[in-house]
């Protein structure tokens, strides 16, 4: 087992990460920004230093500056978290290279997964359904048109680096192509240093839905149910469940299935979430891989009883699936997560700042991640995740009941944040009735929350 880790990241994460580790007797080590001096993972963390300025670009996403830190701290392995690093082949193998574990998959892995059209092609070519798109990189725009004649419109266009939902753009005909390829290829030049553009038929009002994957070293993969992620902002998630209210028992255990063969054949490793759309009709279509840890990870622990960060450690050092996953696995009870951004309720713009009072709430079945506390600066560089409250029932009743009273309770003065649109959706008669699909907020005007 590793002695020493150090964690790759900031904010709720990095002391998520804190936490498994102080359970498993592991001693830590935080890295953090100028901005980040006084951050609670810094203080929770055995060690911490110093890897540069405020600005992501030179600190936690700098390699040489987070690989050196490892190195005087002597560590045996590397918890990249989620964003930063987490996702990023040539740090995996750096790593790797210094004699350094990196918490995630193989470099080779993390590589075909971070291109989402190859990834496309190696799980269909282990049976799992993809959405219909273009094979291969799309050369230019004519060649993206003449695509779309064989797909049909509507089509979306996407990085094939992408993430976060930028690089992406809907395309309702022939003439509007052109200039969304140009801006999409932009956005994706801009945010992933790779222009490299596909295409899928566009599926009008899907629902994401989403497996949890957990992968040992010696070809046992098991899978953790689905997680429910349609309530989404600009494409990027707001509110999470487990499970999802419109996948069925027998459907679950067909992907289930099919997942634990499909990331055996690709030699999936440690933790990964494997993404869906579903249509109208209730098929399911394959996205994207993410190899790393989610956001949304706490309402898979909740219904299933694994701690996915320990089980993460415990994979990367070598362990077996089944000191992580009781078997027979059984799901129980339902979990919600809301995310909790600094940021303006209604225009989602980010509202940084200082906090000047916070009441987290607790009691049966409800947990806070969160860095915050009353009187922390909420610096602009960084995402503007603030808490993730997840709530657990012994139904989806119990557990919205309990989030209500949470959202409630949760008192954060000085910044703007997104529990009043929380509250929204928690009362609205379609949410209620697990009956929503993507673009359920877009369509959600009510009580002024914007169309967006
Ligand atoms: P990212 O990696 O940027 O998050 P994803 O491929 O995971 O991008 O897609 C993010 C979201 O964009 C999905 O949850 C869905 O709302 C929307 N989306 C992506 N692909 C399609 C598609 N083919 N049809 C309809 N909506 C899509």
């Amino acid at each position: 087992m590793f002695e020493k880790i150090l964690i790759a990241n900031r904010g709720e994460i990095a002391l998520r990460v804190i936490c498994a580790c102080k359970e498993l007797g592991i001693r830590t080590v935080a890295v953090y920004s100028e901005a980040d001096r006084n951050s609670l993972h810094v203080r929770f963390a055995d060690e911490a230093i110093c890897i540069g300025p405020a600005k992501s670009a030179r600190s936690y996403l700098n390699v040489p500056s987070v690989i050196s830190a490892a190195e005087i701290t002597n560590v045996n392995a590397i918890h990249p978290g989620y964003g930063f690093l987490s996702e990023n082949a040539d740090f995996a193998e750096v790593c790797e290279m210094s004699g350094i574990r990196f918490i995630g998959p193989k470099p080779a892995v993390i590589r075909l997964m971070g291109s989402k059209q190859r990834a496309r092609s190696a799980v269909a070519a282990a049976g799992i359904p993809v959405v219909p798109g273009s094979q291969g990189i799309l050369k230019d725009a004519d060649e993206a048109i003449q695509n779309a004649g064989h797909i049909g419109y509507p089509v979306i266009l996407k990085a094939v680096a992408g993430g976060g939902g930028r690089g992406m753009r809907i395309v309702r005909s022939a003439e509007e192509l052109p200039p969304l390829f140009q801006q999409a290829q932009q956005e994706a030049a801009a945010s992933f240093s790779c222009p490299d553009m596909y295409m899928e038929k566009f599926i009008a009002a899907p629902r994401h839905i989403e497996f949890q994957v957990l992968a040992d070293e010696y070809g046992h993969v098991e899978v953790l149910g689905e997680r429910e992620c349609s309530i989404q902002r600009r494409h990027q998630k707001l509110i999470e469940e487990a499970p999802s209210p419109c996948v069925t028992p027998e459907l679950r255990a067909k992907m289930c299935d099919l997942l634990r063969n499909a990331m055996r054949e690709v030699g999936y490793t440690n933790a990964g979430t494997v993404e869906f759309l579903m249509d109208e009709d209730g098929s399911l279509y394959f996205i994207e891989v993410n190899a790393r840890v989610q956001v949304e990870h706490p309402v898979t622990e909740f219904i299933s009883g694994v701690d996915m960060v320990k089980s993460q450690i415990l994979l990367a050092a070598g362990e077996r699936l089944d000191t992580c996953v009781p078997s027979p696995l059984t799901l129980r009870g339902h979990a919600i997560e809301c995310r909790v951004n600094a940021e303006n309720p209604v225009t989602y713009t980010p509202s940084p700042g200082r906090i000047t009072a916070f009441n987290v709430p607790g009691c049966v079945g409800v947990r806070v991640d969160t860095a915050a506390h009353a009187d922390c600066v909420i610096p602009p560089y960084y995402d503007s995740l603030l808490a993730k409250l997840i709530a657990y029932g012994r139904d989806r009743g119990e557990a919205i009941a309990r989030m209500n009273r949470a959202l409630e309770m949760f008192i954060v003065e000085g910044v703007d944040t997104s529990i009043p649109l929380h509250q929204r959706i928690l009362a609205d008669p379609d949410f209620l009735a697990g009956n929503f699909t993507t673009d359920f907020l877009s369509r959600f005007a009510a009580n002024g929350a914007r169309t967006v």
